[in-house]
């Protein structure tokens, strides 16, 4: 029983863990690295079509958006997590792979000028289509037996709609292990969403540490700080930008919106317009209009029971195509704008940013957490000018940072969260955090009597034996290109490596068929035999 940790480990986004059960691998969150990359994750050490099932904590694309290049090479089992995560999967896994082919058309065309050869994407809206053929949702507290000797079980995490924590318990050679990974655990005291739920036991954690090295405060009034913001930049004739991730914040940024408007917190700006610009943002609302008592807090459900629809009010506006985009700039009204993406690495938010971050009477409102290097980051460090759009841009709208309203938990709530196992795990892994974060933030549990580390991508522990196998890579590098130049090559890399994945699959259920009956295993040689002699005699 082992567990190798591939990403997000001394870095915040590229969640990736294996966990190997006697034959089984699993792998825990399938994530794509976003931002600026600090360490390289590990490789996976086997083929994609060895990977028996996928654990899902969260929608969230560092969580998931590698999960259709897994597919794309091979990987045909099932992705296990709750049905709202698949849902948000739904709108989420396509736009990341409409994105992946933007920008491989993009990088094409400006190779084309070059006289370099094309991109392929990292993968295409097919293979998202095919990797949502395999999601199998759970509920929230059943123990789900996926194997003879594994079992899983998903807890609310309190972090985004279906976010979830999972514990697994595994046995192998007669040794039984719980096994619980965090996923990113939420701050108490959201907006729709419950608080995270009570882990009640587990050998072995895997903890996110993102806020492992700060504390939120004493939890601010949201709706009385925005609509303050909101007063005195409308008073100014500006506008407020809000750069915000289309799924989770977005949502919670509009109940707060909807209760700024009920309880006319503003005034004199009566019907003042708020803009969702982001088609992601307004597929991922569709989906909280939904049925969704199971994830629901009770204040929500209230709500819902009275009629009233938490995220939706008059003078809500949406901009679904860029034309409806573009608009928003040309109408003077001082108005809200969400936006995404988020730290303002991408997306339409640049542009907004663009046609306010000059302007004296706007303000840039930060309603999440800024990764180091991103766009979003410089400017809540105060930088005095930035270049968008090959423009440069003065930082003269205000800048401000809605403080405590993370969707993660701080130091001292992660140490509670642990604290509520009974009996103190046998080892702690902390990842998800910034380098020093982890560090720290292992250090810290150690002092409060855990035996913890933050371990570097490629690290790998035996879980019965509890000791290190291999040490990972500390050695930081540059950012690495996820896009594929084909470089004169004779096929389509991806496909062959595919086809590879493929074959040693087949090998592993060989392998596993020795102990069944001689009929079953006669079938499979024949077809196999078929298989064989038909692509021989093709190639002949
Ligand atoms: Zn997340």
């Amino acid at each position: 029983m082992k567990i190798k940790f591939l990403g997000a480990a001394h870095e915040v986004t590229g969640s990736y863990t294996l966990l190997t059960v006697g034959n089984y691998n699993v792998l825990i969150d399938c994530g794509l690295e976003q931002g600026p990359d600090i360490f390289e994750n590990a490789p996976l050490p086997i083929a994609p079509g060895l990977i028996d099932f996928v654990l899902l904590t969260h929608a969230h694309i560092d969580h998931s958006g590698k999960i259709p290049l897994l597919v794309k090479n091979g990987f045909s089992g099932h992705i296990y997590t709750t049905s709202a995560t698949t849902q948000l999967c739904s709108v989420m896994l396509l736009d990341s792979a409409h994105i992946q082919e933007q920008e491989a058309e993009w990088r094409s065309r400006k190779a084309k000028r070059t006289g370099n050869n094309d991109y392929t994407p990292l993968y295409t809206t097919e293979d998202a289509v095919a990797a949502l053929k395999l999601f199998s949702s759970c509920d929230y507290v059943t123990q789900y037996k996926i194997t003879e000797n594994i079992s899983i079980r998903f807890i609310d995490a309190g972090h985004l709609l279906g976010s979830a924590s999972i514990e697994v318990t595994a046995t192998e050679d007669g040794v039984t292990k719980v096994i619980l990974f965090s996923g990113d655990l939420g701050n108490i005291n959201r907006p729709l969403i419950k608080n995270p739920q009570k882990p009640e036991k587990a050998d072995y954690v895997i903890i996110e540490s993102t806020y492992g090295d700060s504390l939120h405060g004493p939890r601010p009034d949201y709706a009385d700080q925005l609509s303050k913001v909101i007063q005195r930049t409308l008073d100014r004739g500006g506008n407020v930008v809000i750069p915000s991730f289309a799924v989770g914040r977005t949502q919670e940024l509009l109940y707060l919106l909807r209760l700024i408007k009920e309880n006319h917190m503003v005034k004199g700006h009566d019907s003042f317009p708020v803009y969702m610009d982001s088609p992601l943002a307004v597929e991922a609302t569709k989906i909280y209009d939904g049925q969704l008592n199971d994830y629901y807090d009770d204040e929500t459900l209230a709500l819902l029971a009275k009629g009233i629809n938490p995220i939706r009010f008059d003078d809500l506006r949406v901009a679904v195509t860029s034309d409806e985009s573009r608009l928003i700039n040309t109408d003077r009204t001082p108005k809200v704008i969400i936006s995404a993406s988020g730290m303002c690495e991408a997306g339409r938010i640049r542009h907004h940013l663009k046609h306010n971050l000059w302007r004296k009477d706007s303000t840039i409102l930060f309603v999440g957490y800024q990764s180091q290097g991103t766009l979003g980051r410089i400017l809540t460090d105060g930088v005095k000018g930035v270049t968008l759009f090959g423009e440069y841009v003065q930082v003269n709208a205000e800048i401000v940072k809605l403080e405590g309203i993370s969707g993660h938990a701080d130091r001292d709530m992660l140490i509670g969260w642990l604290n509520n196992i009974k009996v103190k795990p046998e080892y702690v892994f902390v990842n998800h955090g910034e380098d020093k974060v982890t560090e720290g933030f292992a250090n810290l549990l150690c002092k409060y009597g855990y035996s913890a580390e933050a371990p570097f991508n490629g690290a790998e522990f035996d879980l019965i034996k509890n000791e290190k196998v291999l040490a990972g890579n500390s050695v930081k590098i540059e950012k690495k290109d996820n896009y594929k130049n084909n470089n004169n090559k004779p096929h389509n890399n991806a496909t062959f490596d595919r086809l590879l994945s493929v074959g040693q699959r087949l090998l592993t259920i060989i392998d596993r068929k020795r102990s069944s009956s001689p009929k079953e295993i006669e079938s499979l040689t024949g077809q196999i035999t078929t298989l064989c002699n038909k692509y021989e005699n093709n190639n002949k």
